[in-house]
C-alpha cells in the first residue's frame, strides 16, 4: 500500500491540484484512465472550438456578398486535413503532459481506473493507495436519451464528431443545447445537410428573449424542428431512418450521420462509491458541502462530477480555491463563486453572466430591462449587423447589474465587460464613467448602459 499527501483521479480541472501542490514538496498521485487532459483538451472545448473558428469564416464567406465581395468560387474546406490538424494539435498538448509530469520527483503519474476499496483508500491497477486527502475530478460523459432503436446504430456523440474525417453528405443533430448546436453549426458550415431535432426549444436555459432571437435567426440559416418528439431510429443500408412527431405532425427523416448531444451523465459509476460513504444526488453527481468537501472528510470533488456547473473555467476556478485554501492559506473557507458566465460559439454567438430576466421575476427582484441592438452601434454599421443585441438586467433601486446577456458578433468577448463589472458588484454608472474605444463592440454595452440609466431615472 502506497500513501501520498493528494490523491488526483482525472486530468482535467483536477490538475490545479497536480502541479501545484508538488511545487509546494507535496507528494501527488494523479490517476487517468484515458489520455492526460480531461474533456476539455481531447474531446471538448478546444478541439470543438478549433473547428468551429473555420466554420465561422465559411459562414463569413457564405455572407461575404453583401460586402460586395465576390469569391470566383465557393470555398471548399479540406475536412479531412482540418479534423486531423485539430487532432493533432489536441493530441500533441496531451503527450506534453506526462513528460512534465515525470520530471517532476513529487508526482506519480497512474494510468489507469480509480475505485475506491473504502473511504479512505483506492485501487488502480491491482496497486492499492491511500492519501491525506482525495481529490475527485471525474467529470461526466455524453449520455443517450433513451429512444426505442437508437443504442443499435453507429450515432455519434460529441467525441466522435470531432475526430470524424469525413464529412457526411447528411446529419441528422439531436438536442438543443450549446454542444448540439456548436458542432451541428460546424458541419453545416463545411457543407453538410443538418438538420436539428430539438424536443422542447433551443437554449432553454438562456434568458428568453435571447434564445427567442437565436432561434429565430439559427433557424434561417439552419433546418430546425422544435417540439419534437423522436419515436424511433434505425440504421439500414447506411442510412439513420428516423422517425419524428414534431409539432404534431409524424415524419420520417433519412441522414448519413446522427449526432445525439441530448445530456451527460457523471462519472460517478466508475468510481466504486459503493464502497465508501460519498453521497450523490439522485442523478448520481457527488453531494459536496461549500468547502467542495463530500461527506468523507478529507474527500473533496470538483468539476462537471458535481453537477453544479459544466465549464472548464468553472473547475479550474473550484481547483484554484482548493489549492489556495488548502495548501496555501491553509484555512478553511467556504467558496463563494463570483458570477459563473458561458457562451455559445455558434453563428450568432451567445453569452452570458449572472441572472435571466426570468430568474428575476422568479426572485422577485424589482429589476429594468434594457436591450440594444448591435445594428444601432457604429461597429454594427460597419458589420452591416442586421441581428443580434445585448441585453442588460439592473436592480431599480441601486442600478447594480445583476444580468448581462449577449447575441451576436464576438458575443463571447464582449461579454466579459459584464463579468468584470458584476464580479465588482459595480452599477450602471460604472459602465458610463469609462471611455470606450470608437467604433467598438463594446460601445453596444454602453449605448445599453445609457439607456438603462435613463430608465433608472425616470423609474
Ligand atoms: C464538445 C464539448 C465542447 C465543450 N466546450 C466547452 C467550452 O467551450 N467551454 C467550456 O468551458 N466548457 C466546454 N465543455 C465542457 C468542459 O469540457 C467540461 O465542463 C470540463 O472539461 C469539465 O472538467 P472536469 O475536470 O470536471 O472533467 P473532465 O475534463 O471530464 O476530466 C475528468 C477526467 O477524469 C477521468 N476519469 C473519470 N473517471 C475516472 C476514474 N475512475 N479513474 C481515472 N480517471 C477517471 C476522465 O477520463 C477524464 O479525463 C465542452 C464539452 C464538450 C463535450
Amino acid at each position: 500500500m502506497k500513501h501520498y499527501d493528494i490523491i488526483v483521479i482525472g486530468t482535467g480541472g483536477g490538475t490545479k491540484l497536480v502541479t501545484p501542490p508538488s511545487k509546494l514538496g507535496y507528494k501527488v498521485a494523479v490517476i487517468e484512465k484515458e489520455t492526460p487532459g480531461g474533456t476539455c483538451l481531447n474531446r471538448g472545448c478546444i478541439p470543438s472550438k478549433m473547428l468551429i473558428y473555420p466554420a465561422e469564416i465559411m459562414t463569413l464567406a457564405e455572407h461575404s456578398e453583401k460586402f460586395q465581395i465576390r469569391f470566383p468560387e465557393k470555398p471548399q474546406a479540406d475536412f479531412k486535413a482540418l479534423i486531423e490538424r485539430i487532432s493533432k494539435t489536441v493530441d500533441d498538448e496531451s503527450a506534453s503532459i506526462l513528460p512534465a509530469y515525470e520530471k517532476n520527483p513529487n508526482i506519480d503519474y497512474i494510468p489507469g481506473t480509480a475505485r475506491f476499496l473504502s473511504n479512505d483508500t483506492i485501487s488502480v491497477n491491482g496497486e492499492t493507495l491511500t492519501a491525506d486527502r482525495i481529490f475527485i475530478a471525474a467529470g461526466a460523459r455524453p449520455a443517450a436519451p433513451n429512444i426505442p432503436g437508437l443504442e443499435s446504430t453507429p450515432y455519434m456523440t460529441s467525441r466522435e464528431a470531432l475526430r470524424r474525417t469525413e464529412l457526411p453528405k447528411s446529419m441528422i443533430v439531436i438536442g438543443g443545447g450549446f454542444i448540439a448546436l456548436e458542432l451541428g453549426f460546424a458541419y453545416s458550415a463545411f457543407g453538410s445537410d443538418v438538420t436539428f431535432l430539438v424536443r422542447n426549444r433551443m437554449l432553454k436555459n438562456e434568458d428568453r428573449e435571447i434564445a427567442d432571437e437565436f432561434e429565430r435567426v439559427f433557424s434561417e440559416n439552419h433546418r430546425v424542428l422544435l417540439h419534437t418528439d423522436i419515436q424511433k431510429v434505425e440504421y439500414s443500408n447506411n442510412t439513420f431512418l428516423v422517425d419524428v412527431v414534431a409539432d404534431g405532425k409524424p415524419l420520417r427523416l433519412e441522414s448519413e450521420a446522427l449526432l445525439v448531444a441530448a445530456g451527460i451523465r457523471p462519472n460517478t459509476d466508475l468510481l466504486g462509491l459503493e464502497n465508501t460513504d460519498v453521497q450523490t444526488d439522485e442523478r448520481g453527481y457527488i453531494r459536496v458541502n461549500e468547502y467542495l468537501e463530500t461527506s468523507v472528510p478529507n474527500v473533496y470533488a470538483l468539476g462537471d462530477i458535481l453537477g453544479r456547473y459544466f465549464y472548464r473555467h468553472s473547475v479550474n476556478f473550484e481547483g484554484e480555491f482548493l489549492f489556495r485554501t488548502l495548501y496555501q492559506e491553509k484555512k478553511r473557507s467556504p467558496i463563494e463563486y463570483p458570477p459563473v458566465p458561458h457562451a455559445v460559439f455558434t453563428h450568432p454567438q451567445v453569452a452570458k453572466v449572472g441572472k435571466t430576466e426570468e430568474e428575476l421575476i422568479a426572485e422577485k427582484i424589482d429589476y429594468i430591462s434594457v436591450k440594444n441592438p448591435y445594428s444601432a452601434s457604429a461597429t454594427g454599421m460597419a458589420r452591416l449587423s442586421d441581428s443580434g443585441f445585448i441585453k442588460l438586467l439592473a436592480e431599480k433601486k441601486t442600478g447594480r447589474v445583476l444580468g448581462a446577456h449577449a447575441i451576436g458578433d464576438e458575443a463571447s468577448n464582449v461579454i466579459h465587460l459584464f463579468i468584470l463589472l458584476m464580479t465588482m458588484n459595480g452599477t450602471v454608472d460604472d459602465l458610463l464613467r469609462m471611455i470606450y474605444i470608437h467604433p467598438s463592440l463594446p460601445e453596444i454595452a454602453r449605448n445599453a448602459a445609457r439607456k438603462a440609466k435613463e430608465l433608472l431615472q425616470t423609474n
